[in-house]
Parts: structure tokens; sequence; C-alpha cells
């Protein structure tokens, strides 16, 4: 680096200037070695992984955590100025989105691609699943027995009428969920279905997973869907509840399965630095802490994991490029509002 305004300094005020300009450029380097965080993941959720990554790295994370929709509005509005290094989020839809919008820079890491399966992340490196979000049926022990559950699509035969309960189609998770029976099935198809499931509702929708699961285990339905981790919550709590989960399209597709995951700000000044943060929270220490503290699938397929998730039995996941679910979910919204999916 070139110092031409000192050129022509001489003797002990010299070497004085260029001392003090290094003992001042010491704890510029070292200021460097922080990074902030976007987070859609609570405080609770996500700082004892950003404290165990400093402990390891010396890195030390700010973050600031807010809804989704807020942050990709303030990561556009900010531009280049965002102290951004890294955005976590979930669903894939919104990963894809923030993608869209040129908000992240493309990661090639040989250790993300180790540790994160294809299908979970972005294929230009944009974006990469950090914890597997399986979404399946649960239904009353009481009032179904599990032979009469096939598919996601089944639940639109008429013999689940007035006993289907659905979390709002405001939320990202079915959205993902029609995008996906999209590829699979063709919109016609899928349109069909999702109107079966509209007229199959006891209830009308209801605002988040852990109330569905409070109406079916209430017997005011019969069955429903939601994310796993709600169901895991509520049965450490509850655990005489009369509910019990069922893996449906074992036969076709898989589970379907959504994502929370992260990527490197487009305008990250610290890109070394927020990578490391990626490859840390890929890694068995962060993936196992991810288990522990919200009862998520890894997505480290070399992750191992015990109670709970054992005692729900094995499944085989939908192995299709979660890319897909943020591709097609305008038309899967579209889709959702023509059926009357409110
Ligand atoms: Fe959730």
């Amino acid at each position: 680096m070139s110092l031409p305004f000192i050129s022509g300094c001489s003797g002990r005020w010299c070497s004085g200037f260029l001392l003090a300009a290094f003992l001042f450029a010491a704890p510029l380097s070292s200021q460097a070695e922080e990074i902030i965080v976007y987070s859609s993941r609570i405080e609770q959720l996500i700082k004892p992984l950003f404290d165990a990554f400093t402990k390891e790295t010396g890195i030390t994370v700010k973050f600031t955590t807010d809804k989704e929709g807020a942050l990709l509005t303030r990561l556009l509005a900010e531009g280049k100025r965002t102290p951004a290094d890294v955005l976590i989020t979930v669903d894939a839809g919104n990963l894809w989105e923030a993608a869209r919008n040129g908000l992240l820079k493309p990661v090639t890491s040989p250790v993300l691609e180790a540790n994160i399966p294809a299908n979970l992340r972005d294929p230009q490196g944009l974006w990469f699943g950090l914890t597997v979000r399986a979404r399946t049926i649960v239904y009353n022990t009481k009032k179904v027995k599990p032979e009469e559950l096939s598919t996601y699509a089944d639940l639109a035969d008429p013999k689940w009428k007035h006993r289907l309960c659905l979390r709002s189609s405001k939320k990202v998770y079915n959205q993902s969920l029609v995008a996906m029976m999209i590829d699979e099935l063709g919109e016609a198809e899928t349109e069909r279905i999702v109107k079966g499931w509209v007229s199959n509702l006891a209830t009308d929708p209801v605002a988040d997973d852990t109330l569905a699961l409070e109406f079916v285990a209430a017997g005011r339905c019969d069955v429903t869907l939601v994310n796993t981790y709600y169901y895991g919550r509520l049965m450490r709590e509850n655990p005489a509840l009369p509910l019990a989960i069922f893996w449906p399209n074992q036969a076709t597709t898989g589970v379907h399965v959504n994502i929370s995951g992260a990527g490197v700000t487009h305008y990250s000044k610290h890109e070394a630095a927020a990578v490391r943060l990626l490859e840390f929270l890929s890694s068995e220490q962060a993936q196992k802490m991810f288990i522990d503290l919200n009862m998520e699938y890894p997505a480290n397929p070399k992750v191992t994991y015990g109670e709970p998730f054992t005692s729900w039995g094995s499944f085989r996941q939908d192995s299709r490029s979660i890319v897909k679910a943020g591709e097609l979910q305008p038309d899967a919204v579209r889709l959702m509002d023509r059926a009357g999916y409110r």
C-alpha cells in the first residue's frame, strides 16, 4: 500500500508516524473480524450458535432479528450501504426471493458443498439450507386409522369432508407445499386438489400450526398439515394428546421438506468471515445445536439424531430441488386464491 502523503518524511518524526499508523491499523484489522447478520429466526434459536461460532473462530457476530419481509425490504433499501453480511431466513421461497432481488452473492465453498445436499441449496451458491423442516400429516388417533391416510392429494377426497384443518394460505409453508405439488402434478390437477381441501375444511383456516394441532387434539377436526417441530414442541408439553404423525407420499414424491437457510449478502464487506459462519452452521456441532434448539432435522446428512425423532419413525424425503418451491410460489399463491383457500 502506498502512502503518498508521507513521502518526504524523514528521521524520528517519520518513524514515529509509521509506528502510530501501525498501532492504529492493528485494531482496524481485528475490527474486521466482526460480521452482521440479519435473521428472521428469533434470538433464542440463533444466539447460542453465534456464541459457539465466536468461541471457535474469534469472529464476533452482531445480529438483528425481524420478520423475513421486513429484512428483505431493509436490504433492498440499504443497497450498497447495508452493514449486513449474512441473511438467515426460513423457507426456500424467501431465500429464492432474496436471490431474485440481487440481495445475495454467490459463494463457492467445498465445505458447504460437502455438508449440504445439492437439492437443499441454490445451484449458484446464493443460499444454503441449514435445517430441514418436514411438513407432514398429523391426525387424531381416536378418530383416524393410519391406513386411511396416504398422500397430501388424498386429503381432497370427500371422505375427509368437515374433517380437515389447514393453516392460513397467507403463510409461506403451504404455499411451498402447493408449489411442489404444481411441479409434480401440474396446475389443473393441483387446483382440483386444493379446491377439495377447501371443501373438506372443518373450520376456517387457522393462524398457525400449533393452533391446527390443538384443533385436531380437541376433535374440532381429525387431520391437519404441520411442520414436525410444532408437533414435537406440543407433545413435549402435553404427551397425552391423541395426536400422531403420518408420513405421506412415501410411494411417490416423499414427504415435503423445506429449509431454513442462509446466504452472504451481495454487498458484504466481510465475505470470508461470512462464509466461515455459513460453513460453521453446516458443521456437525452446529447442526446438533439446531436439532436441540428447535427440533428441526439436520440439513447435513452425516449428522445423526435420537429422540424424539426416532419415535416419529423414518421417512423418505422429497429429493427434488427446493429451488422449485421458490420459482413456483407466485403460481401457488394465485392458485390457492382461485381455489378459495384463504
Ligand atoms: Fe415455523
